[in-house]
């Protein structure tokens, strides 16, 4: 490729973007941002191209994705593959041969329908397969205990060094520079936040360092002075010799099988199949750092260790069992605690992104290069990337979680992963001085940005682990646990319940211009008098919603703002973009605070007897105002307002407190009917009141005029990205947020995710949450439908389960829609 390629050789002192990493995913980031207008851009490779986890793939490539967002840039991906083709005239190698995907249980029957609803809103094929049509298309398959099939004719399989030359030589067209055998030493930060990057042959000063270095993502990232959540593992395929009954096929070549209810993987290799296996008995490679010398090796075999797997797709083609292996490949592959990718700018850290930890690195390398391109690039991605943000994750992700995780992952490649499942491994991670006596009250835990919280609150008849955890099940319908959560908002509703909102991010503002310098972040106005607090929405890059904050006045230049706790990292982005004078101190409380909302019709009366010194009168202590006070001899700061959509308090302590805070407002309020709640129930009863969440109906996808959250935005003042506001504001809304009744014909609630159609049948939004309202009685979903749909009493359909539920747009919240009991 480029035959200048030596040592003695040196490279071009600068360049917009070094790319450190010539692998699959490298290439492809170097080819979209040549594409997107960069072009003076250079990639490094230490060694030939796809040295890393690329030279060895089974390379297979399938659209369908449990996430919509990455379901897109799959099937963009596939699409890309073949106008790269022509484009670069390499041959990518793309055998379209299609995907069959089948069903042993009734579960995956339902997730393969999910797949099919989301396929048919996203336009592509994805068709239900009777058996004999299946039989037909691959003639192999034993069709014995299969509920169903469909099958997804777009996708297949490619040559993985094609691809990756074809990306490098695309990119090279477009004038960037592909630099081979030039292994990066060290990254190098000037005062200008540019980057000096250093390799054997000369330094190059780049405005954008992004590590793709796979395998090596952890040393790379070493270099840079981060740390990121990786660990290695050893994969596994097998190829077999020639098969009789393919070669009887002649030209004819068979789909791929995905029979994930088996834990393997299939598809033809010459006239023969190529069977990868996900084993129970996973392997860690090289746990402590990949070696530096490691280049196209392969690690030693073990067929007995993916027996279990294979003996699976035995039993789903049976000619298998009489046909020799002709090679065994055991690679590494380089996983992170989820199987998602470490993507994006480190917030820590100004000119610098990462892509590592990718699995399906051949279905996702095009949707990888576009994102990244367009964030270097555009400020931002145009989809909301958050399940692959390197900032979902912070130092709690340690080494020992990541370990734990990934093992987890590995051995549950191909699992069904049910809505609101959570996985033991690696946990706790985090936990507060209240988790011992919340696990004794008959909490079931759940993660959030790594602290363990209470989700709902057993029994002790209900089943537990030996550790005395509260034993969950999942499923994609209403589980014995609905009910608890039932109990929970009910309680709640009618007296009062106290949640443990911890998890919150927490943060204080003070000292001179702190007023104007959080004035100048969010698109609200902060508070000016003492006490009263504001919601306030952060807009992105393009004028979405970034994030939503309460903020309050403590005091003179002081103030608290609570958010997302998810998204405490991925927030620090935006904290940093507007410069932050030195008499501003800027600090996260998120660990050293804890926090509870007390909800409820008694809440106020309790409230009262916590802290008699205090008036908690209407008239004296208001909705949205907030008031440092003293309850049992503990500084505590309180704010009207709760997330349940009840007359509610936050009560936010010091850690220490904590426990001694917990008993008290159970003890003090028990005859008024006070009880623990968890988050399920909160997720319900917000969903009662109609009430968006980060993540979910605020996200960077979405206008603040389609969220509603336009009149929170003031727009004679400056804040971060007014400008891209403004912008949008002069156009029409594309969607409007609503909230709809589902009908529950199969005692199943809407999770989010599920596509939207009209009374005809064409795809029409996109349901962001959904849950069951157990005061108001009513299944509930809150989502994004085009502006024609969206008048109250419009009959939609909400794939729940990937069946037609009939859905209606609701004119009010089902719950105090007068907002009467939150300001009462
Ligand atoms: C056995 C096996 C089967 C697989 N099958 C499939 C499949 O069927 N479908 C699928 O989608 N995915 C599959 N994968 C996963 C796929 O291979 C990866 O997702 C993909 O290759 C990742 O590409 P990458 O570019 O991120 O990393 P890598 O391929 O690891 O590339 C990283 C590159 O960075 C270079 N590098 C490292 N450090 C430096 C440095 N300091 N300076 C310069 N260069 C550096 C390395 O030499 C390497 O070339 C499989 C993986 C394995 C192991």
């Amino acid at each position: 490729m480029d035959e200048k390629n030596n040592a003695a050789t040196p490279l071009k002192p600068t360049a917009q973007a070094v790319v450190i990493g010539g692998g699959l995913v490298g290439c492809s980031i170097l080819y979209h941002l040549a594409k997107l207008g960069w072009t003076d851009v250079m990639l490094l490779e230490r060694s030939e191209l796809t040295s890393g986890s690329t030279w060895h793939a089974a390379a297979s490539v399938h659209g369908l994705h449990d996430n919509s967002n990455i379901s897109k840039l799959q099937y963009y991906t596939m699409k890309l593959y073949e106008e790269l083709e022509e484009e670069t005239g390499q041959s990518v190698g793309f055998q379209k041969n299609g995907y069959i995907y089948v069903a042993q249980t009734e579960d995956r029957e339902h997730q393969l329908r999910i797949q099919a609803a989301k396929a048919k809103a996203f336009g592509v094929v994805f068709n239900e397969l009777s058996m004999e049509e299946l039989k037909e298309m691959n003639p192999l398959i034993n069709t014995e205990g299969l509920r169903c099939a469909f099958f997804e004719p777009d996708s297949g399989y490619v040559d993985p060094s094609g691809v990756t030359y074809a990306y490098a030589l695309g990119a090279r067209k477009r004038g960037a520079q592909v630099h081979r055998f030039t292994p990066v030493t060290e990254t190098v930060q000037r005062e200008d936040g540019s980057w000096d990057v250093v390799t054997p042959r000369g330094t190059v000063h780049a405005q954008v360092v992004i590590n793709v270095a796979g395998l090596w993502g952890r040393e790379v990232a070493g270099l840079g002075g981060y740390e990121l959540p990786l660990m290695t593992m050893e994969h596994q395929y097998m190829v077999t010799e020639t098969m009789p009954e393919i070669e009887a096929l002649g030209d004819k070549r068979i789909p791929a099988v995905s029979d994930w209810d088996g834990e393997y993987y299939m598809r033809q290799e010459g006239k023969g199949l190529l069977v990868g296996a996900y084993e129970k008995d996973g392997r860690y490679w090289a746990e402590k750092g990949t070696p530096l010398d490691f280049g196209h090796e392969l690690l030693p075999d073990d067929l007995d260790r993916i027996m279990p797997n294979i003996m699976n797709a035995m039993t789903r083609i049976p000619d298998l069992e009489h046909t020799g292996i002709k090679k065994m490949i055991n690679g590494p592959m380089i996983w992170t605690p989820d199987a998602a990718a470490l993507y994006g700018p480190v917030p820590e850290l100004e000119n610098y992104y990462c892509c590592n930890g990718i699995i399906p690195g051949f279905s996702q390398s095009g949707g990888l290069g576009l994102m990244l391109a367009q964030w270097v690039i555009h400020g931002e991605p145009e989809l909301d990337m958050f399940v692959w943000d390197v900032a979902r994750f912070g130092s709690w992700a340690d080494r020992e979680f990541t370990k734990a995780r990934t093992l987890d992952r590995y051995a549950h490649r191909f699992k069904i992963h049910y809505p609101y499942e959570e996985r033991a491994a690696g946990r706790p991670a985090r936990v507060r001085p209240l988790y011992e006596r919340q696990k004794a009250l008959g909490a079931a835990f759940g993660l959030n940005y790594g602290w363990e919280h209470p989700l709902w609150f057993a029994d002790e008849s209900w089943p537990r682990d030996e550790q005395g955890n509260v034993v969950e099940t999942y499923g994609f319908r209403r589980q014995p646990w609905h009910e608890k959560v039932g109990e929970e908002c009910k309680a709640l509703r009618a007296s009062a319940g106290l949640i443990d909102i911890s998890n919150f991010a927490k943060y204080e503002i003070k000292g001179a211009g702190a007023a104007d310098w959080l004035n100048a972040m969010m698109a609200n106005r902060v508070p000016t008098v003492d006490g009263r607090s504001c919601l306030t929405p952060l807009l992105s890059k393009r004028g979405g919603v970034a994030g939503d904050f309460t903020i309050t006045k403590l005091g003179d230049d002081h103030f608290m703002m609570f958010g997302s706790g998810m998204a405490e990292r991925y927030h620090q982005r935006y904290f940093k973009a507007v410069p932050r004078p030195d008499t501003v101190s800027f600090e996260s409380r998120t660990d050293a605070l804890c926090g509870f909302n007390l909800a409820g019709p008694n809440a106020r009366e309790i409230m009262s007897r916590l802290a008699p010194q205090e008036d908690f009168s209407n008239e004296a202590f208001r909705f949205m105002r907030s008031r440092r006070m003293t309850i049992a001899g503990c500084d505590v700061l309180v704010l009207r307002v709760s997330f349940t959509g009840d007359l509610g308090y936050e009560i936010y302590m010091k850690e220490e407190d904590q426990v001694k805070l917990y008993d008290l407002i159970l003890e003090s309020g028990g005859d008024l009917g006070v009880r623990p709640v968890g988050s399920r129930a909160l997720l319900s009863l917000r969903m009662e009141k109609g009430y968006g969440s980060w993540g979910r109906e605020y996200s960077t996808e979405y206008w603040p005029h389609e969220s509603g959250l336009d009149g929170l935005i003031k727009m004679d003042k400056e804040f971060l990205n007014r400008d891209s506001f403004a912008e949008l504001q002069g156009r029409e809304a594309r969607y409007r947020l609503v909230l709809m009744s589902v009908e529950t014909p199969h005692d199943a609630d809407a999770v989010g995710g599920e596509p939207i159609f009209d009374s005809k049948g064409n795809h029409v939004g996109r349901v962001t949450s959904g849950g069951y309202g157990h005061s108001v009685g009513m299944s509930l979903a809150l989502g994004y439908v085009n502006l024609d749909q969206s008048k109250p009493g419009t009959e939609l359909d909400v794939a729940v389960l990937g069946l037609p539920h009939k859905a209606t747009v609701l004119e009010k919240p089902p719950f105090d829609a007068e907002g009467k009991r939150l300001r009462s």
